[in-house]
């Protein structure tokens, strides 16, 4: 019979891992100290893109099979996921992304699709995920295979073992500083607003020229989620409404239909940031084996079903 496998985390990378290892016919319970909704991963924009993130090997790797996946969940509506088309664009030369091959449409803009005064940019189609409504479709799939969530924060990794041979997987995003404890790891505080939308359909986001001030314009069906920030070493997730005014500024200026946007909400997140992403198994002092899976900084969406493959190919080499 399998081990009992405790996933720590309801994020998207330990909803999707749960779900990967439950279909694949593990008991599995998720703990998670925050539900699906209140965590880092229900605040991303979110678009397929694994940006910024090493090892860059496996990070392809782990991307090209998240693009995949997610551009087949495009088909159902409730996974929250669709394809969408848009520009990103710079006002001084780039080259290409070393995942612009894994985009069969990318293709540098013509002038008249950039906006004035951007001289640079690339056109695609990509995931675009609603992630509120892609954590819940996850716990749907995670509970019709039989796996549970409890709510319950975790004061050490060892706190998971429910029986001598549980199997822990430490999904725990930026909680993972104190749980395992890594102190290498970091949060980049993520700003979004979400706002009504005005009629957009395709994604847009531009290069500020300032590392910390993002602009990002990724249009859902009835909201657009405007962006954002990337302030390491911040903890706060508090609103800050000079944050979120500064971020609708941004985005008016380049897509005028944004002018008189009101705030809605504001998502406001942690990116788990490290210098390369941890995926591996290694045994505890009890002796369970521990599988981590944390660390995917601003990229954990495009990277999650990638990384929950091979956390079963740990599990069941
Ligand atoms: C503003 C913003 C925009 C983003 N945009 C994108 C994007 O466009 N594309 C993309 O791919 N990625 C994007 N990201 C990055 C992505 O959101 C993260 O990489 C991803 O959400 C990390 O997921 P996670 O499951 O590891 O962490 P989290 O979502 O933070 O989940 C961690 C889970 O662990 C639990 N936990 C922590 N500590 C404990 C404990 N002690 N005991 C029990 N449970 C614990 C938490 O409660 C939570 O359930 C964005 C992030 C932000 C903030």
């Amino acid at each position: 019979m399998n081990d009992r496998v405790v996933v720590v985390g309801a994020g998207v990378i330990g909803l999707t891992t749960a779900v990967q290892l439950a279909e694949a016919g593990h008991r599995v319970d998720v703990v998670a100290a925050e539900a699906p909704e209140a965590t880092t991963s229900a605040v991303a924009g979110a678009l397929w893109g694994p940006w910024l993130v090493e090892p860059r090997g496996r990070v392809l790797a782990w991307a090209a099979y998240g693009l995949k996946v997610l551009d087949a969940l495009a088909g159902d509506p409730s996974s929250g996921v669709r394809v969408v088309s848009g520009i990103e664009v710079s006002r001084r030369g780039y080259g290409p992304p070393d995942w612009a091959d894994l985009l069969a449409d990318r293709r540098p803009c013509t002038p008249h699709e950039l906006p004035t005064g951007y001289s640079h940019g690339s056109r695609y189609s990509a995931p675009l995920v609603d992630m509120p409504v892609h954590l819940s479709y996850l716990m749907v799939r995670l509970r019709a295979a039989g796996g549970t969530l409890t709510i319950r924060r975790l004061a050490s990794l060892g706190q998971a073992v429910v029986e001598p041979r549980t199997v822990i997987v430490n999904c725990s995003g930026i909680g993972a500083r104190q749980l395992v404890p890594d102190a290498d790891l970091f949060p980049i505080r993520g700003y979004h607003v979400l706002a009504s939308n005005p009629g957009l359909t395709e994604f847009l986001e531009a290069d500020t020229e300032h590392p910390t001030d993002l602009l990002a314009i990724y249009p859902h069906r009835d909201h657009v989620i405007l962006g954002g920030t990337a302030e390491p070493e911040v903890w706060s997730r508090e609103p800050d409404h000079a944050i979120a005014a500064a971020i609708v500024d941004r985005c008016a200026a380049l897509e005028p239909r944004l002018a008189n946007a009101t705030i809605i909400e504001h998502r406001i997140g942690l990116r788990p940031t490290r210098p390369t992403v941890r995926v591996e198994a290694e045994r505890s002092p009890t002796g369970n084996l521990v599988i981590h899976n944390y660390g995917h900084g601003g990229a954990g969406v495009s990277l999650a079903w990638g990384c929950a493959r091979e956390v079963a190919s740990l599990l069941s080499p």
